[in-house]
């Protein structure tokens, strides 16, 4: 627990909790023990249970706004940390989407099933008004996941996908190697919506599969028209961000060499980014499907590198050429002495591994100078261009060589 929380300390025989009235909170028992009582309608009290550390009581008032059912009371001193409905829903919203929607799901079924229990127990008992309304507005925020799920299925039927390419430079040579393809969905009726939100619900339902195949396809397709319309004096290459549920698929290989051989592609210029979180989930099976793109000469690099909290033996395991280095670090490198230590690291381990290293989020010339300075190989930000359609990424190739952001760091 961080130290931002609010920790109180109860008392012997304190009331924490008191039966019907309303609560906002619910409480993480840090240290000491608490007892549940309930007062039945013949006012005789009943002790149900009782808790210790580790545990959390009173978490109903985190999902709803009814009366507490039952009165909690320290037994001995307690030490407790507070958690407000308030503070939770911030802390959830502001939360990876994918954790937020299972975290609702959740939720919606924990309420359904206390209401569900509470009418087993007292057969008189019909949820209010009120709290039919509630569970309402909780199967709606589930009910829109699935409608935005439905509705990213038309996306990609009725070709409301497209891809920006965001430009990646050389440190050394100050040369173009290639571009970022990122997704954009442009809704009908919503317009834009960013990837942040709609790729988690593609992956949740799977549909993430055909996008990425979709994505790829329209990468190469795209980079052999940058590539021609624009005669680049060098070979342009095209990273594509792949998900777990895509390494999952059967045939994703098959896939990729279909779409390589049908756009005429070679594999060297395709580069697929992975997310350090999608090894982790699946080491096996990522392997063998790692490998044998590599050994055909597809680049690995690995998207958010530095975020996904696991040791570095997996390096080692995995055959990885380059690794992106997150955005958070680079934003922070010139303030933070920590995330440019970890900047330098991560370039001093990839140099000693063979590997390249992409630096994330370069906003401005001094990132840029710094981190030519520390030996990163390559970076792309706004520094140099955000994502772009490809009319403007062809534009932008077409200028690159006479743009002054060429010799600016
Ligand atoms: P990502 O792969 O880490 O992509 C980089 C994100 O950072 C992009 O956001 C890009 O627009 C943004 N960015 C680039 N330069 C800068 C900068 O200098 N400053 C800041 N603040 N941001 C910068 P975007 O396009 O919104 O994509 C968000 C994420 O959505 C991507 O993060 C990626 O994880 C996912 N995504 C996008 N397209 C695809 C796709 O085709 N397939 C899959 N599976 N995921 C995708
Ligand atoms: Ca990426
Ligand atoms: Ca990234």
């Amino acid at each position: 627990m961080d130290n931002n929380n609010t920790y109180k300390i109860y008392k012997r025989g304190e009331t924490i909790i008191l039966q019907g009235e309303k609560g906002d909170r619910a409480y993480y028992i840090e240290d000491g023990h608490v007892e549940i009582l309930m007062t039945k309608p013949d006012s005789s009290v009943e002790k149900l249970a009782t808790r210790g550390a580790g545990t959390i009581i009173g978490e109903m008032a985190i999902v709803d706004d009814a009366p507490r059912i039952a009165t909690v009371k320290a037994v001995e001193e307690c030490k407790l940390l507070e958690i407000t409905r308030e503070d939770f829903n911030r802390r959830l919203e502001s939360s990876d989407p994918v954790i937020k929607m299972i975290s609702q799901i959740i939720l919606t079924r924990y309420r359904d099933m206390l209401t569900r229990a509470s009418i087993f127990n007292d057969p008189g008992s019909v949820p209010t008004p009120e709290e039919l309304e509630r569970q309402l507005v909780q199967q709606n925020n589930a009910g829109e996941m699935i409608k935005m799920a439905n509705d990213f299925k038309s996306a990609i039927e009725n070709n409301q996908l497209s891809l920006h390419y965001q430009p990646i430079i050389d440190f050394q040579t100050g040369n173009l190697t290639g571009f970022e393809a990122l997704m954009r969905w442009t809704h009908p009726e919503k317009g834009m919506i960013s990837p942040g939100i709609f790729i988690p619900v593609a992956e949740d339902s799977g549909l993430i599969v055909e996008a990425s195949r979709w994505a790829l396809r329209e990468a190469c397709m795209a980079l052999t028209r940058i590539q021609g319309q624009t005669g680049y004096n060098q070979d342009l290459s095209v990273s594509v961000n792949f998900s777990s549920t895509d390494f999952a698929e059967e045939n994703f290989l098959e896939q990729v060499y279909l779409i390589l051989s049908e756009t005429d592609i070679s594999p060297q210029r395709v580069h697929l980014e992975i997310t350090e979180r999608l090894l982790m989930n699946q080491p096996d099976n990522a392997k063998e499907t790692l490998s044998l793109c590599r050994n055909a000469g597809l680049g690995i690099s690995i998207d958010d590198f530095g975020t996904g909290y696991s040791s570095l033996s997996y390096l080692h395991y995995y055959p990885i050429d380059t690794l992106k280095i997150d955005q958070s670090f680079v934003r922070n490198m010139r303030q933070d002495e920590t995330a440019s230590e970890l900047v330098k690291s991560i370039i001093a381990l990839s140099k000693n591994m063979k590997m390249k290293t992409i630096a994330e989020g370069v906003e401005d010339q001094e990132d840029a100078t710094l981190l030519r300075e520390m030996g990163c190989d390559q970076c792309q930000g706004f520094y140099f261009s955000k994502p772009l359609p490809e009319a403007e990424a062809i534009e932008f190739v077409r200028n690159w060589d006479a743009n002054p952001l060429k010799t600016s760091f």
